[in-house]
């Protein structure tokens, strides 16, 4: 058998980054994209790769743009086939904080469509690929990157919250849809992860975690997201469809 292959959205930094990483541990090739081409993205091949010989291919795609999505799967067929994973992990979060009373027009169809639409949409196409396999035995999945944010309401992102919140509905929509070819559809939830995304917010969080909003009080790391993402992509929760996976520091457990 081949190595599996994953496409991970936005795999080039931060928790794609992260993802990227630890499915190239456990041998899977990887499919990457991002809005542009990193500049150092054969250092970053390597970084990945970590000594393997990983199959990594980084493709040019914005996932809000059909045009660009169906490109990149019909080049993705022809470098891998059909992949065994998809990880829905590109986002975005709103240009600016703005309060709810003011919140744009453009900001809100922005995040929709980058975070919500792109997703949706390119599930919808891979799953198409997936279901077509000859070797339908083999494990496949789908692993939706959400938030904590789909449950909390920030009313100075509530385009992100919103965006979210539909994210977790596509994953238990995708779960039942997919139950009968044998795709699992998962969702996992970042708590407060340092990537270039909580820049702006690093001294407000370093105040949230110091008054205790953690129970475990430490900054989450992109890699802590990639080991739970790679865990489903290699099938040990494979009777699991529709879950959803908090990776958060136990941020979401309810306390008094
Ligand atoms: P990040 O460091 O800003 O990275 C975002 C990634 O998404 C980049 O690789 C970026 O690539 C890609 N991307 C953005 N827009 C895209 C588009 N239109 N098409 C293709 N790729 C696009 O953010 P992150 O913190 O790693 O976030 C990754 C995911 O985790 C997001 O879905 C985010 O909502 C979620 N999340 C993050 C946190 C957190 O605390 N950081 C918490 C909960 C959930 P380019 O720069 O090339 O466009």
């Amino acid at each position: 058998m081949g190595a599996r292959t994953a496409l991970v959205t936005g795999g080039a930094k931060g928790i794609g980054l992260g993802i990227a990483r630890a499915l190239a541990e456990r041998g899977f090739s990887l499919a990457l994209c991002g809005r542009s081409v990193p500049e150092n993205i054969e250092s970053l091949k390597k970084d990945i790769a970590g000594g393997k010989g990983t199959k990594i291919v980084f493709y040019k795609c914005d996932v809000s743009d059909e045009a660009e999505r169906t490109a990149m799967l019909s080049a993705l067929k022809s470098d891998f086939g059909t992949p065994d994973v998809l990880v829905n992990n590109a986002g975005v979060a709103p240009l600016v904080r703005a309060d709810l009373l003011e919140m744009s027009v453009e900001s809100f169809e922005r995040v929709m469509r980058i975070n919500l639409e792109g997703p949706f949409f390119l599930t919808q196409a891979v799953a198409s690929m997936m279901k077509e396999r000859k070797d339908a035995a083999a494990f496949r999945c789908i692993v939706n990157i959400c938030s904590i944010s789909a449950d909390y309401a920030s009313i100075n992102r509530g385009e992100y919250c919103m965006s979210k919140a539909a994210v977790s509905m596509a994953t238990k929509l995708w779960a039942v849809r997919l139950a009968e070819f044998g795709i699992a559809v998962y969702e996992v939830r970042p708590g407060i992860i340092r990537t270039d995304m909580t820049k702006t917010v690093r001294e407000k969080y370093d105040g949230l975690i110091a008054e205790g909003i953690l129970l475990q009080p430490r900054w989450g790391e992109p890699d802590d997201v990639g080991r739970a993402v790679a865990s489903l992509a290699d099938g040990n929760f494979a009777y699991s469809t529709g879950q959803v996976v908090n990776v958060d520091g136990g941020m979401t457990v309810l306390r008094m």
